[in-house]
């Protein structure tokens, strides 16, 4: 480590809120799928900020969009019109579920204004004390809302009280979710493939008795699909390849293409419950955001990305798959988890594969997490089975 890496690490410690366990890079540069640090190494990216940058880093045109909109307009807060915004929230909307969209700027918010309105909308159908159901591994976000409904993070005691109104049931257990449902129930909100948890898909027969729980009591179906959506499975949002159409999706991540925007949509019916004063953000869907957004859609919603992130996602599945040390490959598309050989520690195996110049992350100890951008190539992708490969061999001997 240099001495002017380790002088930026100490400052790092003493003016930055010590809240992530940072990894000792510096990136100064992004293309495509390649990130390069302040000397100039280059590293494949198979992370894509987790689940952001998925069609490149500076990809040209998110840049000039960006570029082009922050010469022209940067702000004028959503007390007044702008066009990029209502073009953004047309073309999510008729991408998906065909009602109203509400902008903010990240994930934890989208999930924010899902929770809004389905206490509104099962206050307006006479529930008492509306309540959330989500699974118990899920991760829907940090602010309150959201970190209520995350219950491996709202356990924390020193974190308490969280929001009332939030349970949880053990991971694609539908028996459970029936159990827990009834008529306060406001929604269950869910992640279609958990992302967090380490990647792990909820099983069909589950999503289709969620539906029916929510047909039967009048409660929202809510997919948070901000890390599955946007072309990462496949398809553009997670639930086209599934049983089930749910009420309302939350999106963010790759939404923006690195710049900070998050959405919530809803179906037709749900569209009008949140009315003039009900909810609000003075940044959300600023020019600049929206831009970079429809830049990303017009390139990710398209047959032949998403047949790429489908065919790419099943050439790395195969080949990793054939690597001693691995057990099993999740996921669908390119939202991957590796699982690892007992006794092979993945954070251990991240942080040798961020020195041989690869990034992932290990979200649980006995799995690897990728979810590289889109415009990977083959070659790069040859190349990352081969750091991995070699990485691997020495966790197996050592
Ligand atoms: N929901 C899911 C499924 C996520 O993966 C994340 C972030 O990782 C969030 C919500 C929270 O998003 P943000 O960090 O933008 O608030």
């Amino acid at each position: 480590m240099s001495a002017a890496d380790k002088a930026l690490f100490e400052r790092e410690e003493r003016f930055v809120m010590q809240t992530y366990p940072r990894k000792p890079v510096i990136f100064e540069r992004g293309e495509g799928a390649l990130l390069f640090d302040e000397s100039g190494r280059e590293y494949i990216d198979l992370l894509a900020g987790i689940s952001v940058a998925s069609v490149g880093h500076s990809n040209p045109q998110v840049v000039a969009a960006i570029s082009e909109q922050a010469g022209r307009l940067m702000h004028v807060s959503n007390l007044f019109y702008t066009r990029p915004m209502v073009d953004l929230a047309e073309k999510l909307s008729n991408s998906s579920l065909g009602g109203r969209v509400f902008f903010c700027n990240s994930g934890a918010e989208a999930n924010e204004c899902a929770i809004k309105i389905a206490r509104k909308h099962a206050h307006e159908r006479g529930a008492g004390e509306p309540e959330i159901v989500s699974f118990e591994s899920d991760f829907h976000g940090r602010t309150y809302g959201a970190l209520s409904a995350t219950p491996g993070l709202a356990k924390d005691p020193k974190l308490g009280p969280m929001l009332p109104g939030f349970r949880s049931v053990p991971f694609d257990d539908a028996t459970a979710l029936r159990e827990a449902t009834g008529g306060n129930t406001a929604a269950i909100l869910i992640e279609p493939i958990q992302g967090e948890a380490g990647v792990f898909a909820v099983s069909d027969e589950t999503l289709k008795v969620a539906r029916e729980i929510c047909d039967e009591t009048g409660a929202l179906l809510i997919f948070d699909e901000i890390q599955t959506g946007m072309g990462r499975t496949g398809s553009l949002w997670a639930y086209e390849q599934g049983p089930v159409r749910p009420d309302v999706i939350t999106s963010a991540k790759a939404l923006g293409g690195g710049t900070a925007i998050g959405a919530c949509i809803t179906n037709r019916a749900t569209a009008p419950v949140l009315g003039v004063g009900d909810h609000g953000s003075t940044f959300a869907a600023g020019p600049v955001a929206a831009s970079a957004a429809l830049a990303v859609l017009d390139q990710i919603d398209r047959p032949e990305t998403l047949r790429r992130v489908r065919q790419l996602g099943a050439i790395l599945t195969e080949k990793l798959e054939k690597l001693d040390g691995v057990v099993e490959v999740r996921g669908r598309g390119l939202m991957l988890g590796v699982a690892l050989a007992e006794g092979i520690d993945s954070a251990a195996l991240n942080a040798d594969l961020l020195e041989r110049g690869l990034v992932c992350n290990a979200p649980r100890p006995d799995s690897l997490r990728l979810l590289p951008p889109f415009v990977l190539t083959d070659e790069q992708a040859d190349r990352a089975v081969a750091i991995i490969e070699s990485a691997l061999s020495q966790a197996v001997a050592g």
